[in-house]
């Protein structure tokens, strides 16, 4: 049997910060993750750094790779009605603006930074359970690479599994309050093979559904076209992926859209879910095991990484302090932030999303959709509202 003082399931941005500021405190930690390395710094998902995650990786010195090669944004286009509506982001974010740099660059940063401090990372091993997180040795069942299992007791186990892991389902549903809404569409999200076509985000909106183009390398763009919350992927072939990235992204005016090889496609049922409180005796959340944000400005993985640093940090005042004080408010910390998030995602939704598709009411509220939209670019005070969230410096 293993003893570390900290549990980690799950090697995803979240679960990977956490191991990398405890190991740097000298705060013994293992980390337990179900995939092989390779999966996990290759999973292709989010890409939009804002400006405060930017500034806590600079913080812990965890921004090279960012630094280096990702991209820098300086304004958002919208589209309408064949018209593109760029918003710069100065003077009004006075020089502040988010990054685009794959997830997973970040994920194989991170896994980079951890083991070459010697910490101790195990793939192909998942959590089967998390035991006795009432009490103070919680420990966490895993299957091991080889195929048998064991042990892992903990002082305190971190559940950074993700939406779907063994962490939450661990607590007691009398113990934890979940607050879920579930949207009226889905989005298709679609990986190509393809240079990008703008040097900006891209939300269009158009009477079909919204389309977003967003780069993700020189070589790589990403598309979400917005669809019934029913719809499968299989209804997608690539040349109807195409053919309605076309139409919704079209302008009056030339333009090139680069179309190439579709390398992955993927069905998001857009659902928002907070799950309260982030801890359990023993055993803390962070992340999405915790809460769940459509993928709708960019938010999931960077609030994430917010979660994990507070939650370090609580952890290092712990061991390396004995006090407590900033884990105990961990949660409460966490969820006013999270709530605050929760919020301008949902209003963003309804600013990027057709309303009311298929319904008698859709030409009504698609106006009322381009008249929200037309006060975003026009007042300065609705624009420094939107930018202030949308690029996270507030
Ligand atoms: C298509 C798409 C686009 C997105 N775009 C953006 C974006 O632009 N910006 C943004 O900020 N966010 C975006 N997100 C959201 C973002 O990807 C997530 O919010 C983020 O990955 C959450 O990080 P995490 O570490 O909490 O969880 P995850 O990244 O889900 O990591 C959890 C890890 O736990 C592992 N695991 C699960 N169960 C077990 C187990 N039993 N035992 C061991 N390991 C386990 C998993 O394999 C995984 O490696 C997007 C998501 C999707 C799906």
């Amino acid at each position: 049997m293993t003893h570390t003082q900290v549990g980690i399931v799950g090697a995803g941005p979240a679960g990977m910060l956490v191991a990398v500021l405890l190991r740097r405190a000298g705060v013994d930690c293992v980390v337990v993750e179900q995939r092989d390395r390779e999966y996990v710094e290759q999973r292709s998902r989010g890409g939009t750094v804002e400006h405060r995650v930017v500034d806590l990786l600079r913080r812990h010195d965890l921004a090279g790779g960012l630094l280096r090669t990702g991209a820098v944004e300086d304004r958002i286009e919208f589209r309408m009605a064949g018209r593109r509506y760029p918003l710069r982001y100065d003077p009004i974010a006075q020089g502040r603006t988010h990054y685009i740099y794959p997830q997973q660059f970040l994920v194989r940063d991170l896994v980079e930074a951890y083991l070459a401090d010697g910490g101790e990372l195990r793939f192909e091993t998942p959590a089967r359970a998390v035991t006795g997180i009432a009490g103070d040795s919680p420990r966490i069942e895993v299957e091991s690479a080889a195929g048998g299992s064991e042990v892992i007791e903990c002082d305190v186990v971190v559940g950074t599994d993700g939406e779907y892991g063994v962490a939450r389902r661990t607590i007691p549903p009398a113990a934890l309050d979940c607050y879920e809404h579930q949207y009226e569409y889905a989005w298709l999200a679609v990986l190509a093979q393809a240079p990008p076509s703008s040097d900006c985000v891209i939300n269009s909106i158009h009477e079909s559904g919204s389309c977003v183009h967003v780069r993700r390398t020189p070589e790589i763009s990403r598309f979400y076209l917005q669809c019934p919350r029913d719809d499968t992927t299989a209804s997608w072939p690539d040349e109807r992926i195409w053919k309605e990235v076309r139409q919704r992204l079209a302008l009056d005016e030339p333009w090139t859209l680069h179309e190439g090889p579709i390398l992955s496609t993927g069905m998001v049922r857009m659902r928002s879910l907070v799950c309260a409180p982030m801890r359990h005796g023993s055993l803390f959340l962070a992340g999405d095991a915790a809460h769940v944000v459509p993928p709708v400005g960019g938010k999931g993985f960077n609030v994430a990484l917010a979660d994990a640093e507070e939650l370090a940090l609580g952890l290092i005042e712990r061991f390396t302090a004995a006090d407590e004080r900033r884990l105990d408010a961990y949660s409460d910390t966490r969820l006013q932030r999270i709530w605050r998030i929760q919020e301008f995602v949902h209003w963003m939704m309804d600013l990027v999303n057709t309303p009311g598709l298929g319904t008698p009411a859709a030409p009504f509220l698609h106006r009322v959709q381009m008249a929200r939209l037309e006060r975003v670019l026009a007042s300065e005070a609705y624009g420094a509202a939107f930018l202030e969230d949308y690029i996270g410096w507030w």
